[in-house]
């Protein structure tokens, strides 16, 4: 196997020890300096000192995003003011913003993480790395480009939109890899097939993140980009931001940092640990997070732990790909419905695109749902209603629930720059 200059080689039994280390470490830590924390363990009946292993990890209280919108605006702040680098904060939709806190050393684990992920792409230091997501409060731009600095690729900091320079840096600098959403990673893709670039492009890898994508999608932004792979990193602005894990070459499930962050898995429902390897809500625990630790936090993304070693031969241990978040689920007709479930259905039907949006209504006290779905490509009209009766049969089937299906034209659905909106709910408009 090839020697990686930033991903440790550890074995399992020595990520367990840093595991162990580590709780102590931020239990002690949030115990001593934190009044939010302190009073949790308080209300809980734990102290410090009761946490020995990792088995005692299931007694502590949860953390959850409510906890941080209700800390605002420096939630969990667990190190004195002075010692405060920098803060970023999340894109809440409703109500306040989930702020962050960082140290020195927050921001040095973070830069160590995302190369890393740069690292697990096969990326050298002659890479360019076009950044594509937003900067500011965001995490996602300053994540890609510490990442990348600390690599020692070259990072072209364009941010989202601004098509025209997109194209011109595309052309010019020609960058190797391009850092994005996977929405403006096709967004892309079409602006570049458009504009007939293909062959004045040097595009070879796309590293994406922030939404659930299909491997439809993916397919689609692959080879509009004329891309050799492409890679899903994960991250939150709660766990410093993007770089949290990637999925390797090897495509068998994301590598995540086991020595800086703990994941389990529990039923979202009754909060219970699954049995290995069944699907269920991410929880995490930082491990050395100073500013703003995080302890056994609800990040709502479902998804399940891969059991033995990958085949790359990286020892980090995977999780599989995050298959939504369990926010994201609506209730219609008592059905329980992930927009995942449909792109999941589109898989298989090659007369029809990866692009769908799901409409919610409501008339006379009964919700109906209106499934948008952009033809193929390669298709045309005469498909459908052949097609749409076809995927209305599916969703019957599959999601138990009836849906009027109307098929559109290729990229006739809005297109973003950031995460694509599936679901738009108007049955409270009624
Ligand atoms: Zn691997």
């Amino acid at each position: 196997m090839q020697q990686h200059r930033f991903i440790p080689e550890l074995s399992e039994e020595q990520i367990f020890d840093r595991q162990v280390e580590g709780l102590r470490w931020t239990v002690n830590h949030v115990w001593e300096n934190s009044p939010f924390y302190r009073q949790r363990f308080q209300e809980a009946g734990i102290q410090p000192g009761d946490v020995k292993g990792l088995d005692d990890l299931r007694r502590l209280p949860f953390t959850t995003a409510e906890d941080l919108k209700a800390g605002y605006p420096l939630p969990l702040l667990s190190v004195p003011e002075d010692q405060v680098v920098r803060i970023h904060a999340s894109s809440g939709t409703t109500g306040k913003r989930k702020v962050l806190a960082y140290t020195q050393r927050d921001v040095d684990t973070w830069k160590d993480m995302f190369a890393r992920c740069y690292e697990l792409s096969g990326m050298t230091t002659l890479d360019r790395v076009q950044i594509c997501v937003g900067y500011g409060l965001w995490t996602a731009g300053v994540g890609f480009q510490l990442g990348c600095e600390r690599f020692g690729a070259m990072a072209v900091p364009v941010g989202p939109g601004l098509l025209d320079i997109q194209l011109q840096l595309l052309t010019d600098l020609k960058p190797t890899v391009l850092g994005a959403t996977a929405s403006m990673a096709l967004l892309l893709g079409e602006e570049v097939q458009k504009a007939g670039l293909q062959d004045k492009i040097g595009l070879k890898k796309c590293i994406f993140g922030a939404e659930a994508h299909s491997p439809k999608m993916r397919r689609k932004f692959e080879e509009a980009l004329g891309l050799e792979d492409s890679f899903d990193v994960i991250g939150m602005t709660e766990l410093y931001g993007p770089g949290a894990g990637l999925d390797c070459m090897a495509h068998e499930g994301t590598h995540y940092w086991a020595d800086l962050y703990i994941i389990e898995i529990v039923d979202p429902e009754t909060l219970e640990p699954v049995p290995d390897g069944q699907a269920g809500e991410m929880v995490v625990t930082s491990l050395c997070k100073e500013a703003a630790p995080l302890i056994r936090y609800r990040t709502r993304d479902m998804t399940r732990m891969l059991p033995g070693v990958c085949s790359c031969g990286v020892t980090m241990p995977r999780i599989d790909v995050i298959s939504g978040r369990s926010d994201d689920m609506i209730i219609f007709r008592g059905v329980n419905i992930y927009p995942g479930q449909v792109a999941e259905l589109l898989e298989d039907m090659p007369q029809l695109s990866s692009e769908y949006q799901v409409q919610l209504t409501r008339s006379g006290g009964l919700d109906f749902m209106t499934l948008r779905v952009e033809r193929g490509a390669e298709a045309d009209e005469s498909v459908d209603e052949f097609a749409a009766r076809e995927l209305a049969q599916r969703i019957k089937h599959r999601v138990l629930v009836t849906s009027h299906v109307e098929i559109v034209p290729a990229g006739s659905l809005p297109r973003t720059f950031a995460k694509t909106k599936r679901v738009i709910d108007d049955r409270n408009r009624e």
